[in-house]
């Protein structure tokens, strides 16, 4: 089960953003990316402008910010072993551990 917690970006980050984004698109609102969680921080994607390193926006309670992480390197076992969408080091499962449908995971890794 994805987390359901949803964030919208403060007008100053959304601005930021986009400034730096390479399509200049950033979402306004995102959704946390983790695993179901009941504490923590919840982190939701905003774009990932370089290889290997892409921008969360991370927030907790009311603190919001911008941050910039590495991708999470680990990979699904198997042959065709599937990426995992996070960023290293991060909480909960990985996202190749559970089914999600093509269309909630904008994994463009
Ligand atoms: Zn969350
Ligand atoms: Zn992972």
């Amino acid at each position: 089960m994805r987390c359901a917690h949803w964030r919208r970006l403060p007008l100053d980050l959304a601005r930021e953003a986009r400034g730096k984004s390479a399509s200049g698109c950033v979402d306004s609102a995102v959704q946390c990316q983790l695993s179901a969680h009941e504490s923590g921080e919840h982190y939701g994607f905003i774009d990932d402008p370089e290889y290997g390193t892409a921008w969360w926006l991370r927030w907790c309670g009311t603190e919001v910010g911008l941050v910039v992480l590495p991708d999470c390197p680990v990979v699904g076992p198997g042959p065709d072993g599937e990426g995992c969408c996070l960023f290293a080091d991060h909480a909960e499962q990985h996202t190749w551990e559970e089914a999600r449908p093509v269309e909630e995971a904008p994994c463009i890794s």
